[in-house]
């Protein structure tokens, strides 16, 4: 089926700024809650948000076999159920409808008082219900950097490393959507030179830099997924910032891998940016320094070339940008991800989130997380305003932004923000 919605030429009625991430080629997908208190599922286009439930009851996705209520839920989990045909089909059509050459719409004032909203009319949710999140470690030079700093600089990359796609099985409970703030966490840690370890705040709270797929109803139990197939069930990318908390990470990591370290909290951007929009912007991925195994072995462009960009943000100061990565450094696809979770028969539902692991690029500048942004708090960080960090300070918000862009056409991801606050505190809370 022809992607008409990725038409570079086409332009909306709907007004989008020169830079904004959102014109009528990207077409994502989220949820939120409307001036009337409604949650819809919608799209957007420039700074207008898409009430897609009410377009639906308008009439305007005759012919597309979708149920009544598809886009009058809180979740996208039935949506994207119904699979990548049923995905275009409703791309295209929104396309068509905002066609600057489209008058339908445009030309009905009670339809679009129904349908269009300013954004600060409304309030973006979790677009998924979110099943299972599993988190990966597949960008080179993170695992080569952390491998450096906490074992060996000369074996810094495990042995499996260049063989497997290495995950582990995240917590779905603690995702939340960008805006919601996060407490600094508490939990047990071991001094430096201490044998005894001591409970209390964290020191050490970092973001990692990384974006996440959504997946469909991919598979059932005991059936893989062939690699030539596995971008069929990938709906599509958000901005993901996993926080950690490097000291208790420390401890508690061996030998079953991170625990409360990882589980209080990662926050993802709230649209959806579908990997039929991300077509244009396909790029090879690093060549493999090993031979892979035959299952994962993957031709033509793996990857998606993706501007990524960090900030910091203090209370009461402008945010500096202290880091600029690109999705394309990753080493291992999301289809070999998506491969290797299913080749022992595990299913994958629809609404699942896969992370990426920290995309650190090649240079300092790029590296994707505080970490390996000031070498474990040797080389503190500088901000605009003359202060330090080693890692994330109490009410500092850490943003980060992503957009694709070739030939005048960009295609952004908005942002994930996040305030860091202090640690929580009954009595104050209530
Ligand atoms: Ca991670």
């Amino acid at each position: 089926m022809p992607l008409s919605a990725n038409n570079p030429d086409r332009k909306s009625w709907l007004h989008v700024d020169k830079n904004s991430d959102f014109p009528i080629q990207n077409i994502p997908f989220g949820v939120f809650l409307t001036r009337d208190d409604i949650i819809t599922i919608g799209t957007r286009i420039g700074d207008t948000a898409i009430d897609l439930g009410a377009l639906h009851q308008l009439g305007y996705f005759k012919d597309i076999p979708l149920t009544d209520d598809i886009f009058l839920q809180d979740t996208l989990n039935d949506f994207i159920a119904d699979g990548r045909k049923t995905w275009r089909l409703v791309r295209n059509r929104i396309a068509e409808i905002f066609d600057d050459e489209n008058e339908k719409l445009k030309g009905n004032l009670k339809h679009k008082e129904a349908v269009l909203f300013r954004l600060d009319e409304i309030e973006m949710q979790l677009p998924v219900q979110i099943g299972d999140y599993t988190d990966f470690y597949s960008s080179i030079e993170h695992a080569t950097n952390v491998g450096t700093m906490f074992r060996d600089p000369d074996n810094a990359l495990l042995p499996n490393w260049l063989h497997i796609p290495v995950g582990y099985h995240g917590r779905s409970s603690s995702v939340i959507p960008s805006g919601i703030p996060v407490h600094r966490p508490k939990g047990q840690t071991l001094p430096a030179g201490e044998i005894q370890p001591v409970f209390g705040p964290s020191k050490l709270v970092d973001f990692e830099l990384e974006m996440a797929f959504i997946t469909t109803d991919a598979n059932d139990l005991g059936e893989p997924i062939p690699i030539e197939e596995a971008e069929e069930y990938i709906f599509g990318l958000v901005l993901f910032n996993d926080w950690s908390a490097r000291d208790i990470q420390k401890w508690e990591y061996v030998p079953l891998g991170p625990f409360l370290a990882k589980s209080f909290a990662s926050s993802i951007s709230p649209w959806i940016v579908t990997l039929d929009a991300l077509e244009p912007y396909r790029v090879e991925s690093p060549k493999p320094l090993k031979k892979q195994l035959e299952y994962l072995q993957q031709t033509g462009k793996r990857s998606f070339d993706i501007n990524l960009e960090v900030s910091i943000q203090p209370e009461k100061a402008k945010e500096t940008v202290v880091s600029r990565s690109n999705f394309k450094h990753m080493y291992w696809s999301m289809a070999q991800q998506l491969t290797h979770h299913t080749v022992n028969g595990c299913p994958v539902n629809s609404g699942d989130m896969m992370g990426s692991g920290t995309i650190s690029g090649p240079t300092p500048d790029s590296y994707g997380s505080m970490l390996e942004l000031s070498w474990r708090g040797e080389k503190p960080v500088t901000l605009n305003d003359g202060s330090e960090r080693k890692f994330i300070n109490d009410n500092d918000t850490v943003i980060m932004r992503g957009y694709c862009e070739k030939d005048g056409t960009r295609i952004g991801f908005g942002e994930v923000s996040t305030k860091l606050l202090p640690v929580f505190n009954p009595k104050k809370s209530k």
